[in-house]
């Protein structure tokens, strides 16, 4: 169980000062792994090596034995907040983030009202500074109330503090406006990230169309549905010259695609779910309305493909689709049931237990795709221990024995097909700004035992 502490932002803004001790340090980006120490003061990093002084009033974190690791940044969540507060909200959305090994998300435009406009995103970072316990990047939507037929207040969204564009949920079938939504987000260098699922081949589907879908008599949505999006993005960020960032990458053809157009050097990127990694339409044969999500589970051939897309570096990063959905949404029928899960509070247990422990891909690969290149792609601060960067880390457990137990879950929200599983390795401790935010029960700072 991870612990959570009542430490809004805000607060917290006077950074921390901290020494954690003798873990063994992983930061990608720097090509640092190594045993050594890591020194923060006043929320930022300030050096990294062996046996380092700490000034006299510095939270001291015994790390041996453990993985410490730049703070994890998911740049696909929904808080939910303004509008479906009984989903989840900024305050519940953040903690569930920390309690999971966060230190960063990038929440999605699909509030009600919609974020598309400064007055909306505006209300999302000032919920963030009092309520919420990690840092938030708001999204601001492409289209005025996700309709895709206006654009949104792009200029002032920017200014405002949006990192990307999206109306994630919805893709934006106007060819014609979306181009010149990529035209227009080039001098703001945020990426436009696609929702890629042509409703024309996806209307009234379920799942994946497939033998499974068959066999069950679910309607079944063709991977074609998400390749045409996949391959048209491509085609209008060559066009544009724009970023094109392609949410929840699931098919072995848009693996390609975007294989073909990094390879031709266009700035088109991709990210994947950690729930497309480790199901398959498999799952959806217990009719679980948890395994009911947008994308579908793909078959078996896709998820192989798209996890070597994630290992050389066609998919650059993981993001979760942080999707909470109340238990009236996700009950009844299969067909009638909300799209989506949670993910924040299992993503990393998940990702090490079945991607890591067995070997199919590397620590460095992982914490690198969950930290270094979402950071890259939104243009963030964090994602690295340099010198003078943000003081936000993730402590992990790689021996840590967890199940997962969803009515313990700090989200609102308690749709994972995920309940029950037990996993091994997991994260201990999430700091954000050199506070510690959240602990698991029996690793917290060495000074404050018996306080
Ligand atoms: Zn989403």
């Amino acid at each position: 169980m991870i612990a959570v502490r009542d430490f809004a932002l805000g607060l917290g803004a006077r950074g921390g000062t901290m020494i954690i001790r003798n873990g063994r340090v992983l930061d990608p980006a720097n090509g640092i792994d190594a045993v050594q120490d890591v020194l923060i003061v006043d929320g930022r990093v300030k050096q990294l090596g062996p046996a380092l002084a700490a000034p006299a009033d510095a939270t001291v974190i015994d790390a041996a034995g453990k993985v410490v690791c730049p703070g994890f940044i998911d740049m696909h969540v929904h808080l939910r907040e303004p509008g479906f507060e009984y989903k989840e909200t900024v305050a519940t959305g953040t903690r569930s983030a920390a309690a999971g090994g966060f230190t960063a998300v990038a929440t999605m435009a699909n509030t009600h009202p919609v974020n598309d406009n400064r007055s909306i995103t505006d209300y999302i970072l000032a919920k963030a500074q009092t309520e919420g316990v990690v840092r938030v990047y708001p999204i601001g939507a492409v289209t005025r109330g996700l309709k895709g037929e206006v654009l949104s207040e792009m200029a002032e969204l920017a200014e405002a503090g949006c990192v990307a564009y999206s109306d994630d949920g919805k893709c934006v079938m106007d060819a014609g406006l979306y181009r010149r939504a990529m035209e227009y987000s080039l001098p703001f260098g945020a990426p436009i990230i696609s929702h890629a699922e042509d409703p024309t081949l996806a209307h009234g589907t379920s799942m994946n169309e497939g033998v499974v879908s068959t066999e069950l008599g679910i309607p079944g949505a063709p991977a074609a549905a998400e390749d045409v999006m996949v391959a048209r993005d491509v085609i209008l960020a060559e066009t544009t010259g724009a970023h094109v960032h392609i949410a929840h990458l699931s098919t072995a053809g848009a693996v390609r695609i975007v294989r073909d157009a990094k390879a031709r050097g266009l700035k088109v990127t991709a990210e994947v779910t950690p729930h497309h990694l480790v199901l398959t339409e498999d799952a959806v044969r217990s009719f679980d309305p948890n395994t009911k999500m947008n994308p579908p589970l793909r078959s078996k051939h896709d998820a192989e493909v798209v996890l070597e897309g994630l290992a050389d570096g066609t998919i650059d990063c993981i993001a979760t689709d942080h999707a909470p959905h109340a238990m009236s949404e996700k009950e009844g029928e299969f067909d009638q049931s909300a799209f989506g899960i949670v993910g924040l509070e299992t993503a990393v247990p998940l990702l090490l237990d079945r991607l890591v422990r067995p070997g199919t891909i590397g620590l460095s690969t992982l914490v690198a795709r969950l930290t270094s290149d979402p950071a890259r792609l939104l243009g963030l601060p964090g994602g690295s221990l340099a010198a003078g960067r943000p003081g936000d880390v993730t402590i992990l457990d790689l021996g840590r024995e967890l199940t997962v137990e969803p009515h313990r879950f700090h989200s609102r929200s308690r749709n994972t097909p995920f309940g029950g599983w037990d996993v091994v390795g997991g994260p201990v401790m999430t700091i954000v700004n050199g506070h510690v935010i959240a602990s698991a029960s029996g690793f917290g700072p060495a000074n404050e035992v018996g306080r």
